[in-house]
């Protein structure tokens, strides 16, 4: 579904990403895992069309998206849930969501199903939905930041940091939704610190170390790779 071939992005003359190659499969969930600083969010910056590379490619479905702007890769099915839950603080819960459907919604069509499907995985959504976007708490925050991805009606969903700031329980509950937006057909590429968790529901990591990718493979053999247990598990 997304190739990325050889991607380099620079700040200026400052090289963040050294000619990057990754893959991910229609319906995968794909973990980059890494320290503060390696490249994670420069990547999916890239790929949501927020920043230009000066070299290499990332192709969606078979096409090229060269010089396509942020709209246009939305419309294409990348929806980019950025680190911070960039949520519109003074709109509300409704407003918020609302405003993602823009994308593909025409005069006369109905968002109900789309609304319905978010509030089925996210209740507390539902309960606050007149509330204000800054009035909810951080968990809430992601979940309405998460929430509202989906109602572009994505094919890939682009996750930065999901359980940033999140106490442990809430970082788990984030992820039992994500695992189950992907079994409902939804493609995932996420950024976490947090390595137990991010290697535990993707099926495949990659493991980014100053811009470069240094290793990957099956989550599962990634959590017992001994250089990663030794720099990212604490072991
Ligand atoms: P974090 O988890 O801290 O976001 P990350 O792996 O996502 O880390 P990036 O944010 O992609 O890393 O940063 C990659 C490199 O690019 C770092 O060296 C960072 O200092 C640098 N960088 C990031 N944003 C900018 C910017 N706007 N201007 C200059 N340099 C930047």
């Amino acid at each position: 579904m997304l190739e990325i071939d050889r991607l380099a992005v620079a700040y200026g003359a400052i090289d963040a990403l050294h000619g990057i190659s990754l893959a991910v499969g229609e319906r995968e969930v794909v973990a980059l895992v890494g320290a503060n600083g390696a490249g994670k969010t420069t990547l999916l910056r890239t790929i949501s069309g927020l920043l230009r590379p000066k070299g290499g490619e990332v192709r969606f479905q078979g096409e090229a998206l060269g010089r396509a702007s942020a709209e246009s890769r939305v419309r294409r099915g990348i929806a980019h849930v950025p680190e911070g839950r960039r949520i519109f603080p003074g709109l509300t819960v409704m407003e918020n969501l609302d405003v993602a459907t823009t994308i593909w919604r025409r005069r006369g069509m109905s968002a109900a199903a789309d609304l319905e499907r978010v509030f089925a995985l996210f209740p507390r959504l539902k309960e606050r939905s007149r509330q204000l976007g800054w009035s909810l708490s951080g968990g809430e925050q992601q979940m309405l930041a998460i929430g509202r991805a989906l109602m572009a009606r994505p094919r890939m969903l682009l996750l930065d940091e999901p359980s940033l700031g999140l106490a442990p329980r809430l970082s788990e509950e984030v992820y039992r939704r994500i695992a189950e937006i992907n079994g409902d057909g939804v493609t995932v590429l996420l950024v976490e610190q947090n390595t137990v968790l991010a290697l535990e529901v993707a099926h495949r990591a990659y493991v980014i170390e100053n811009g470069r990718i240094v290793l990957d493979g099956p989550a599962r053999d990634l959590a017992r790779h001994p250089r990663v247990r030794e720099a990212y598990l604490g072991a």
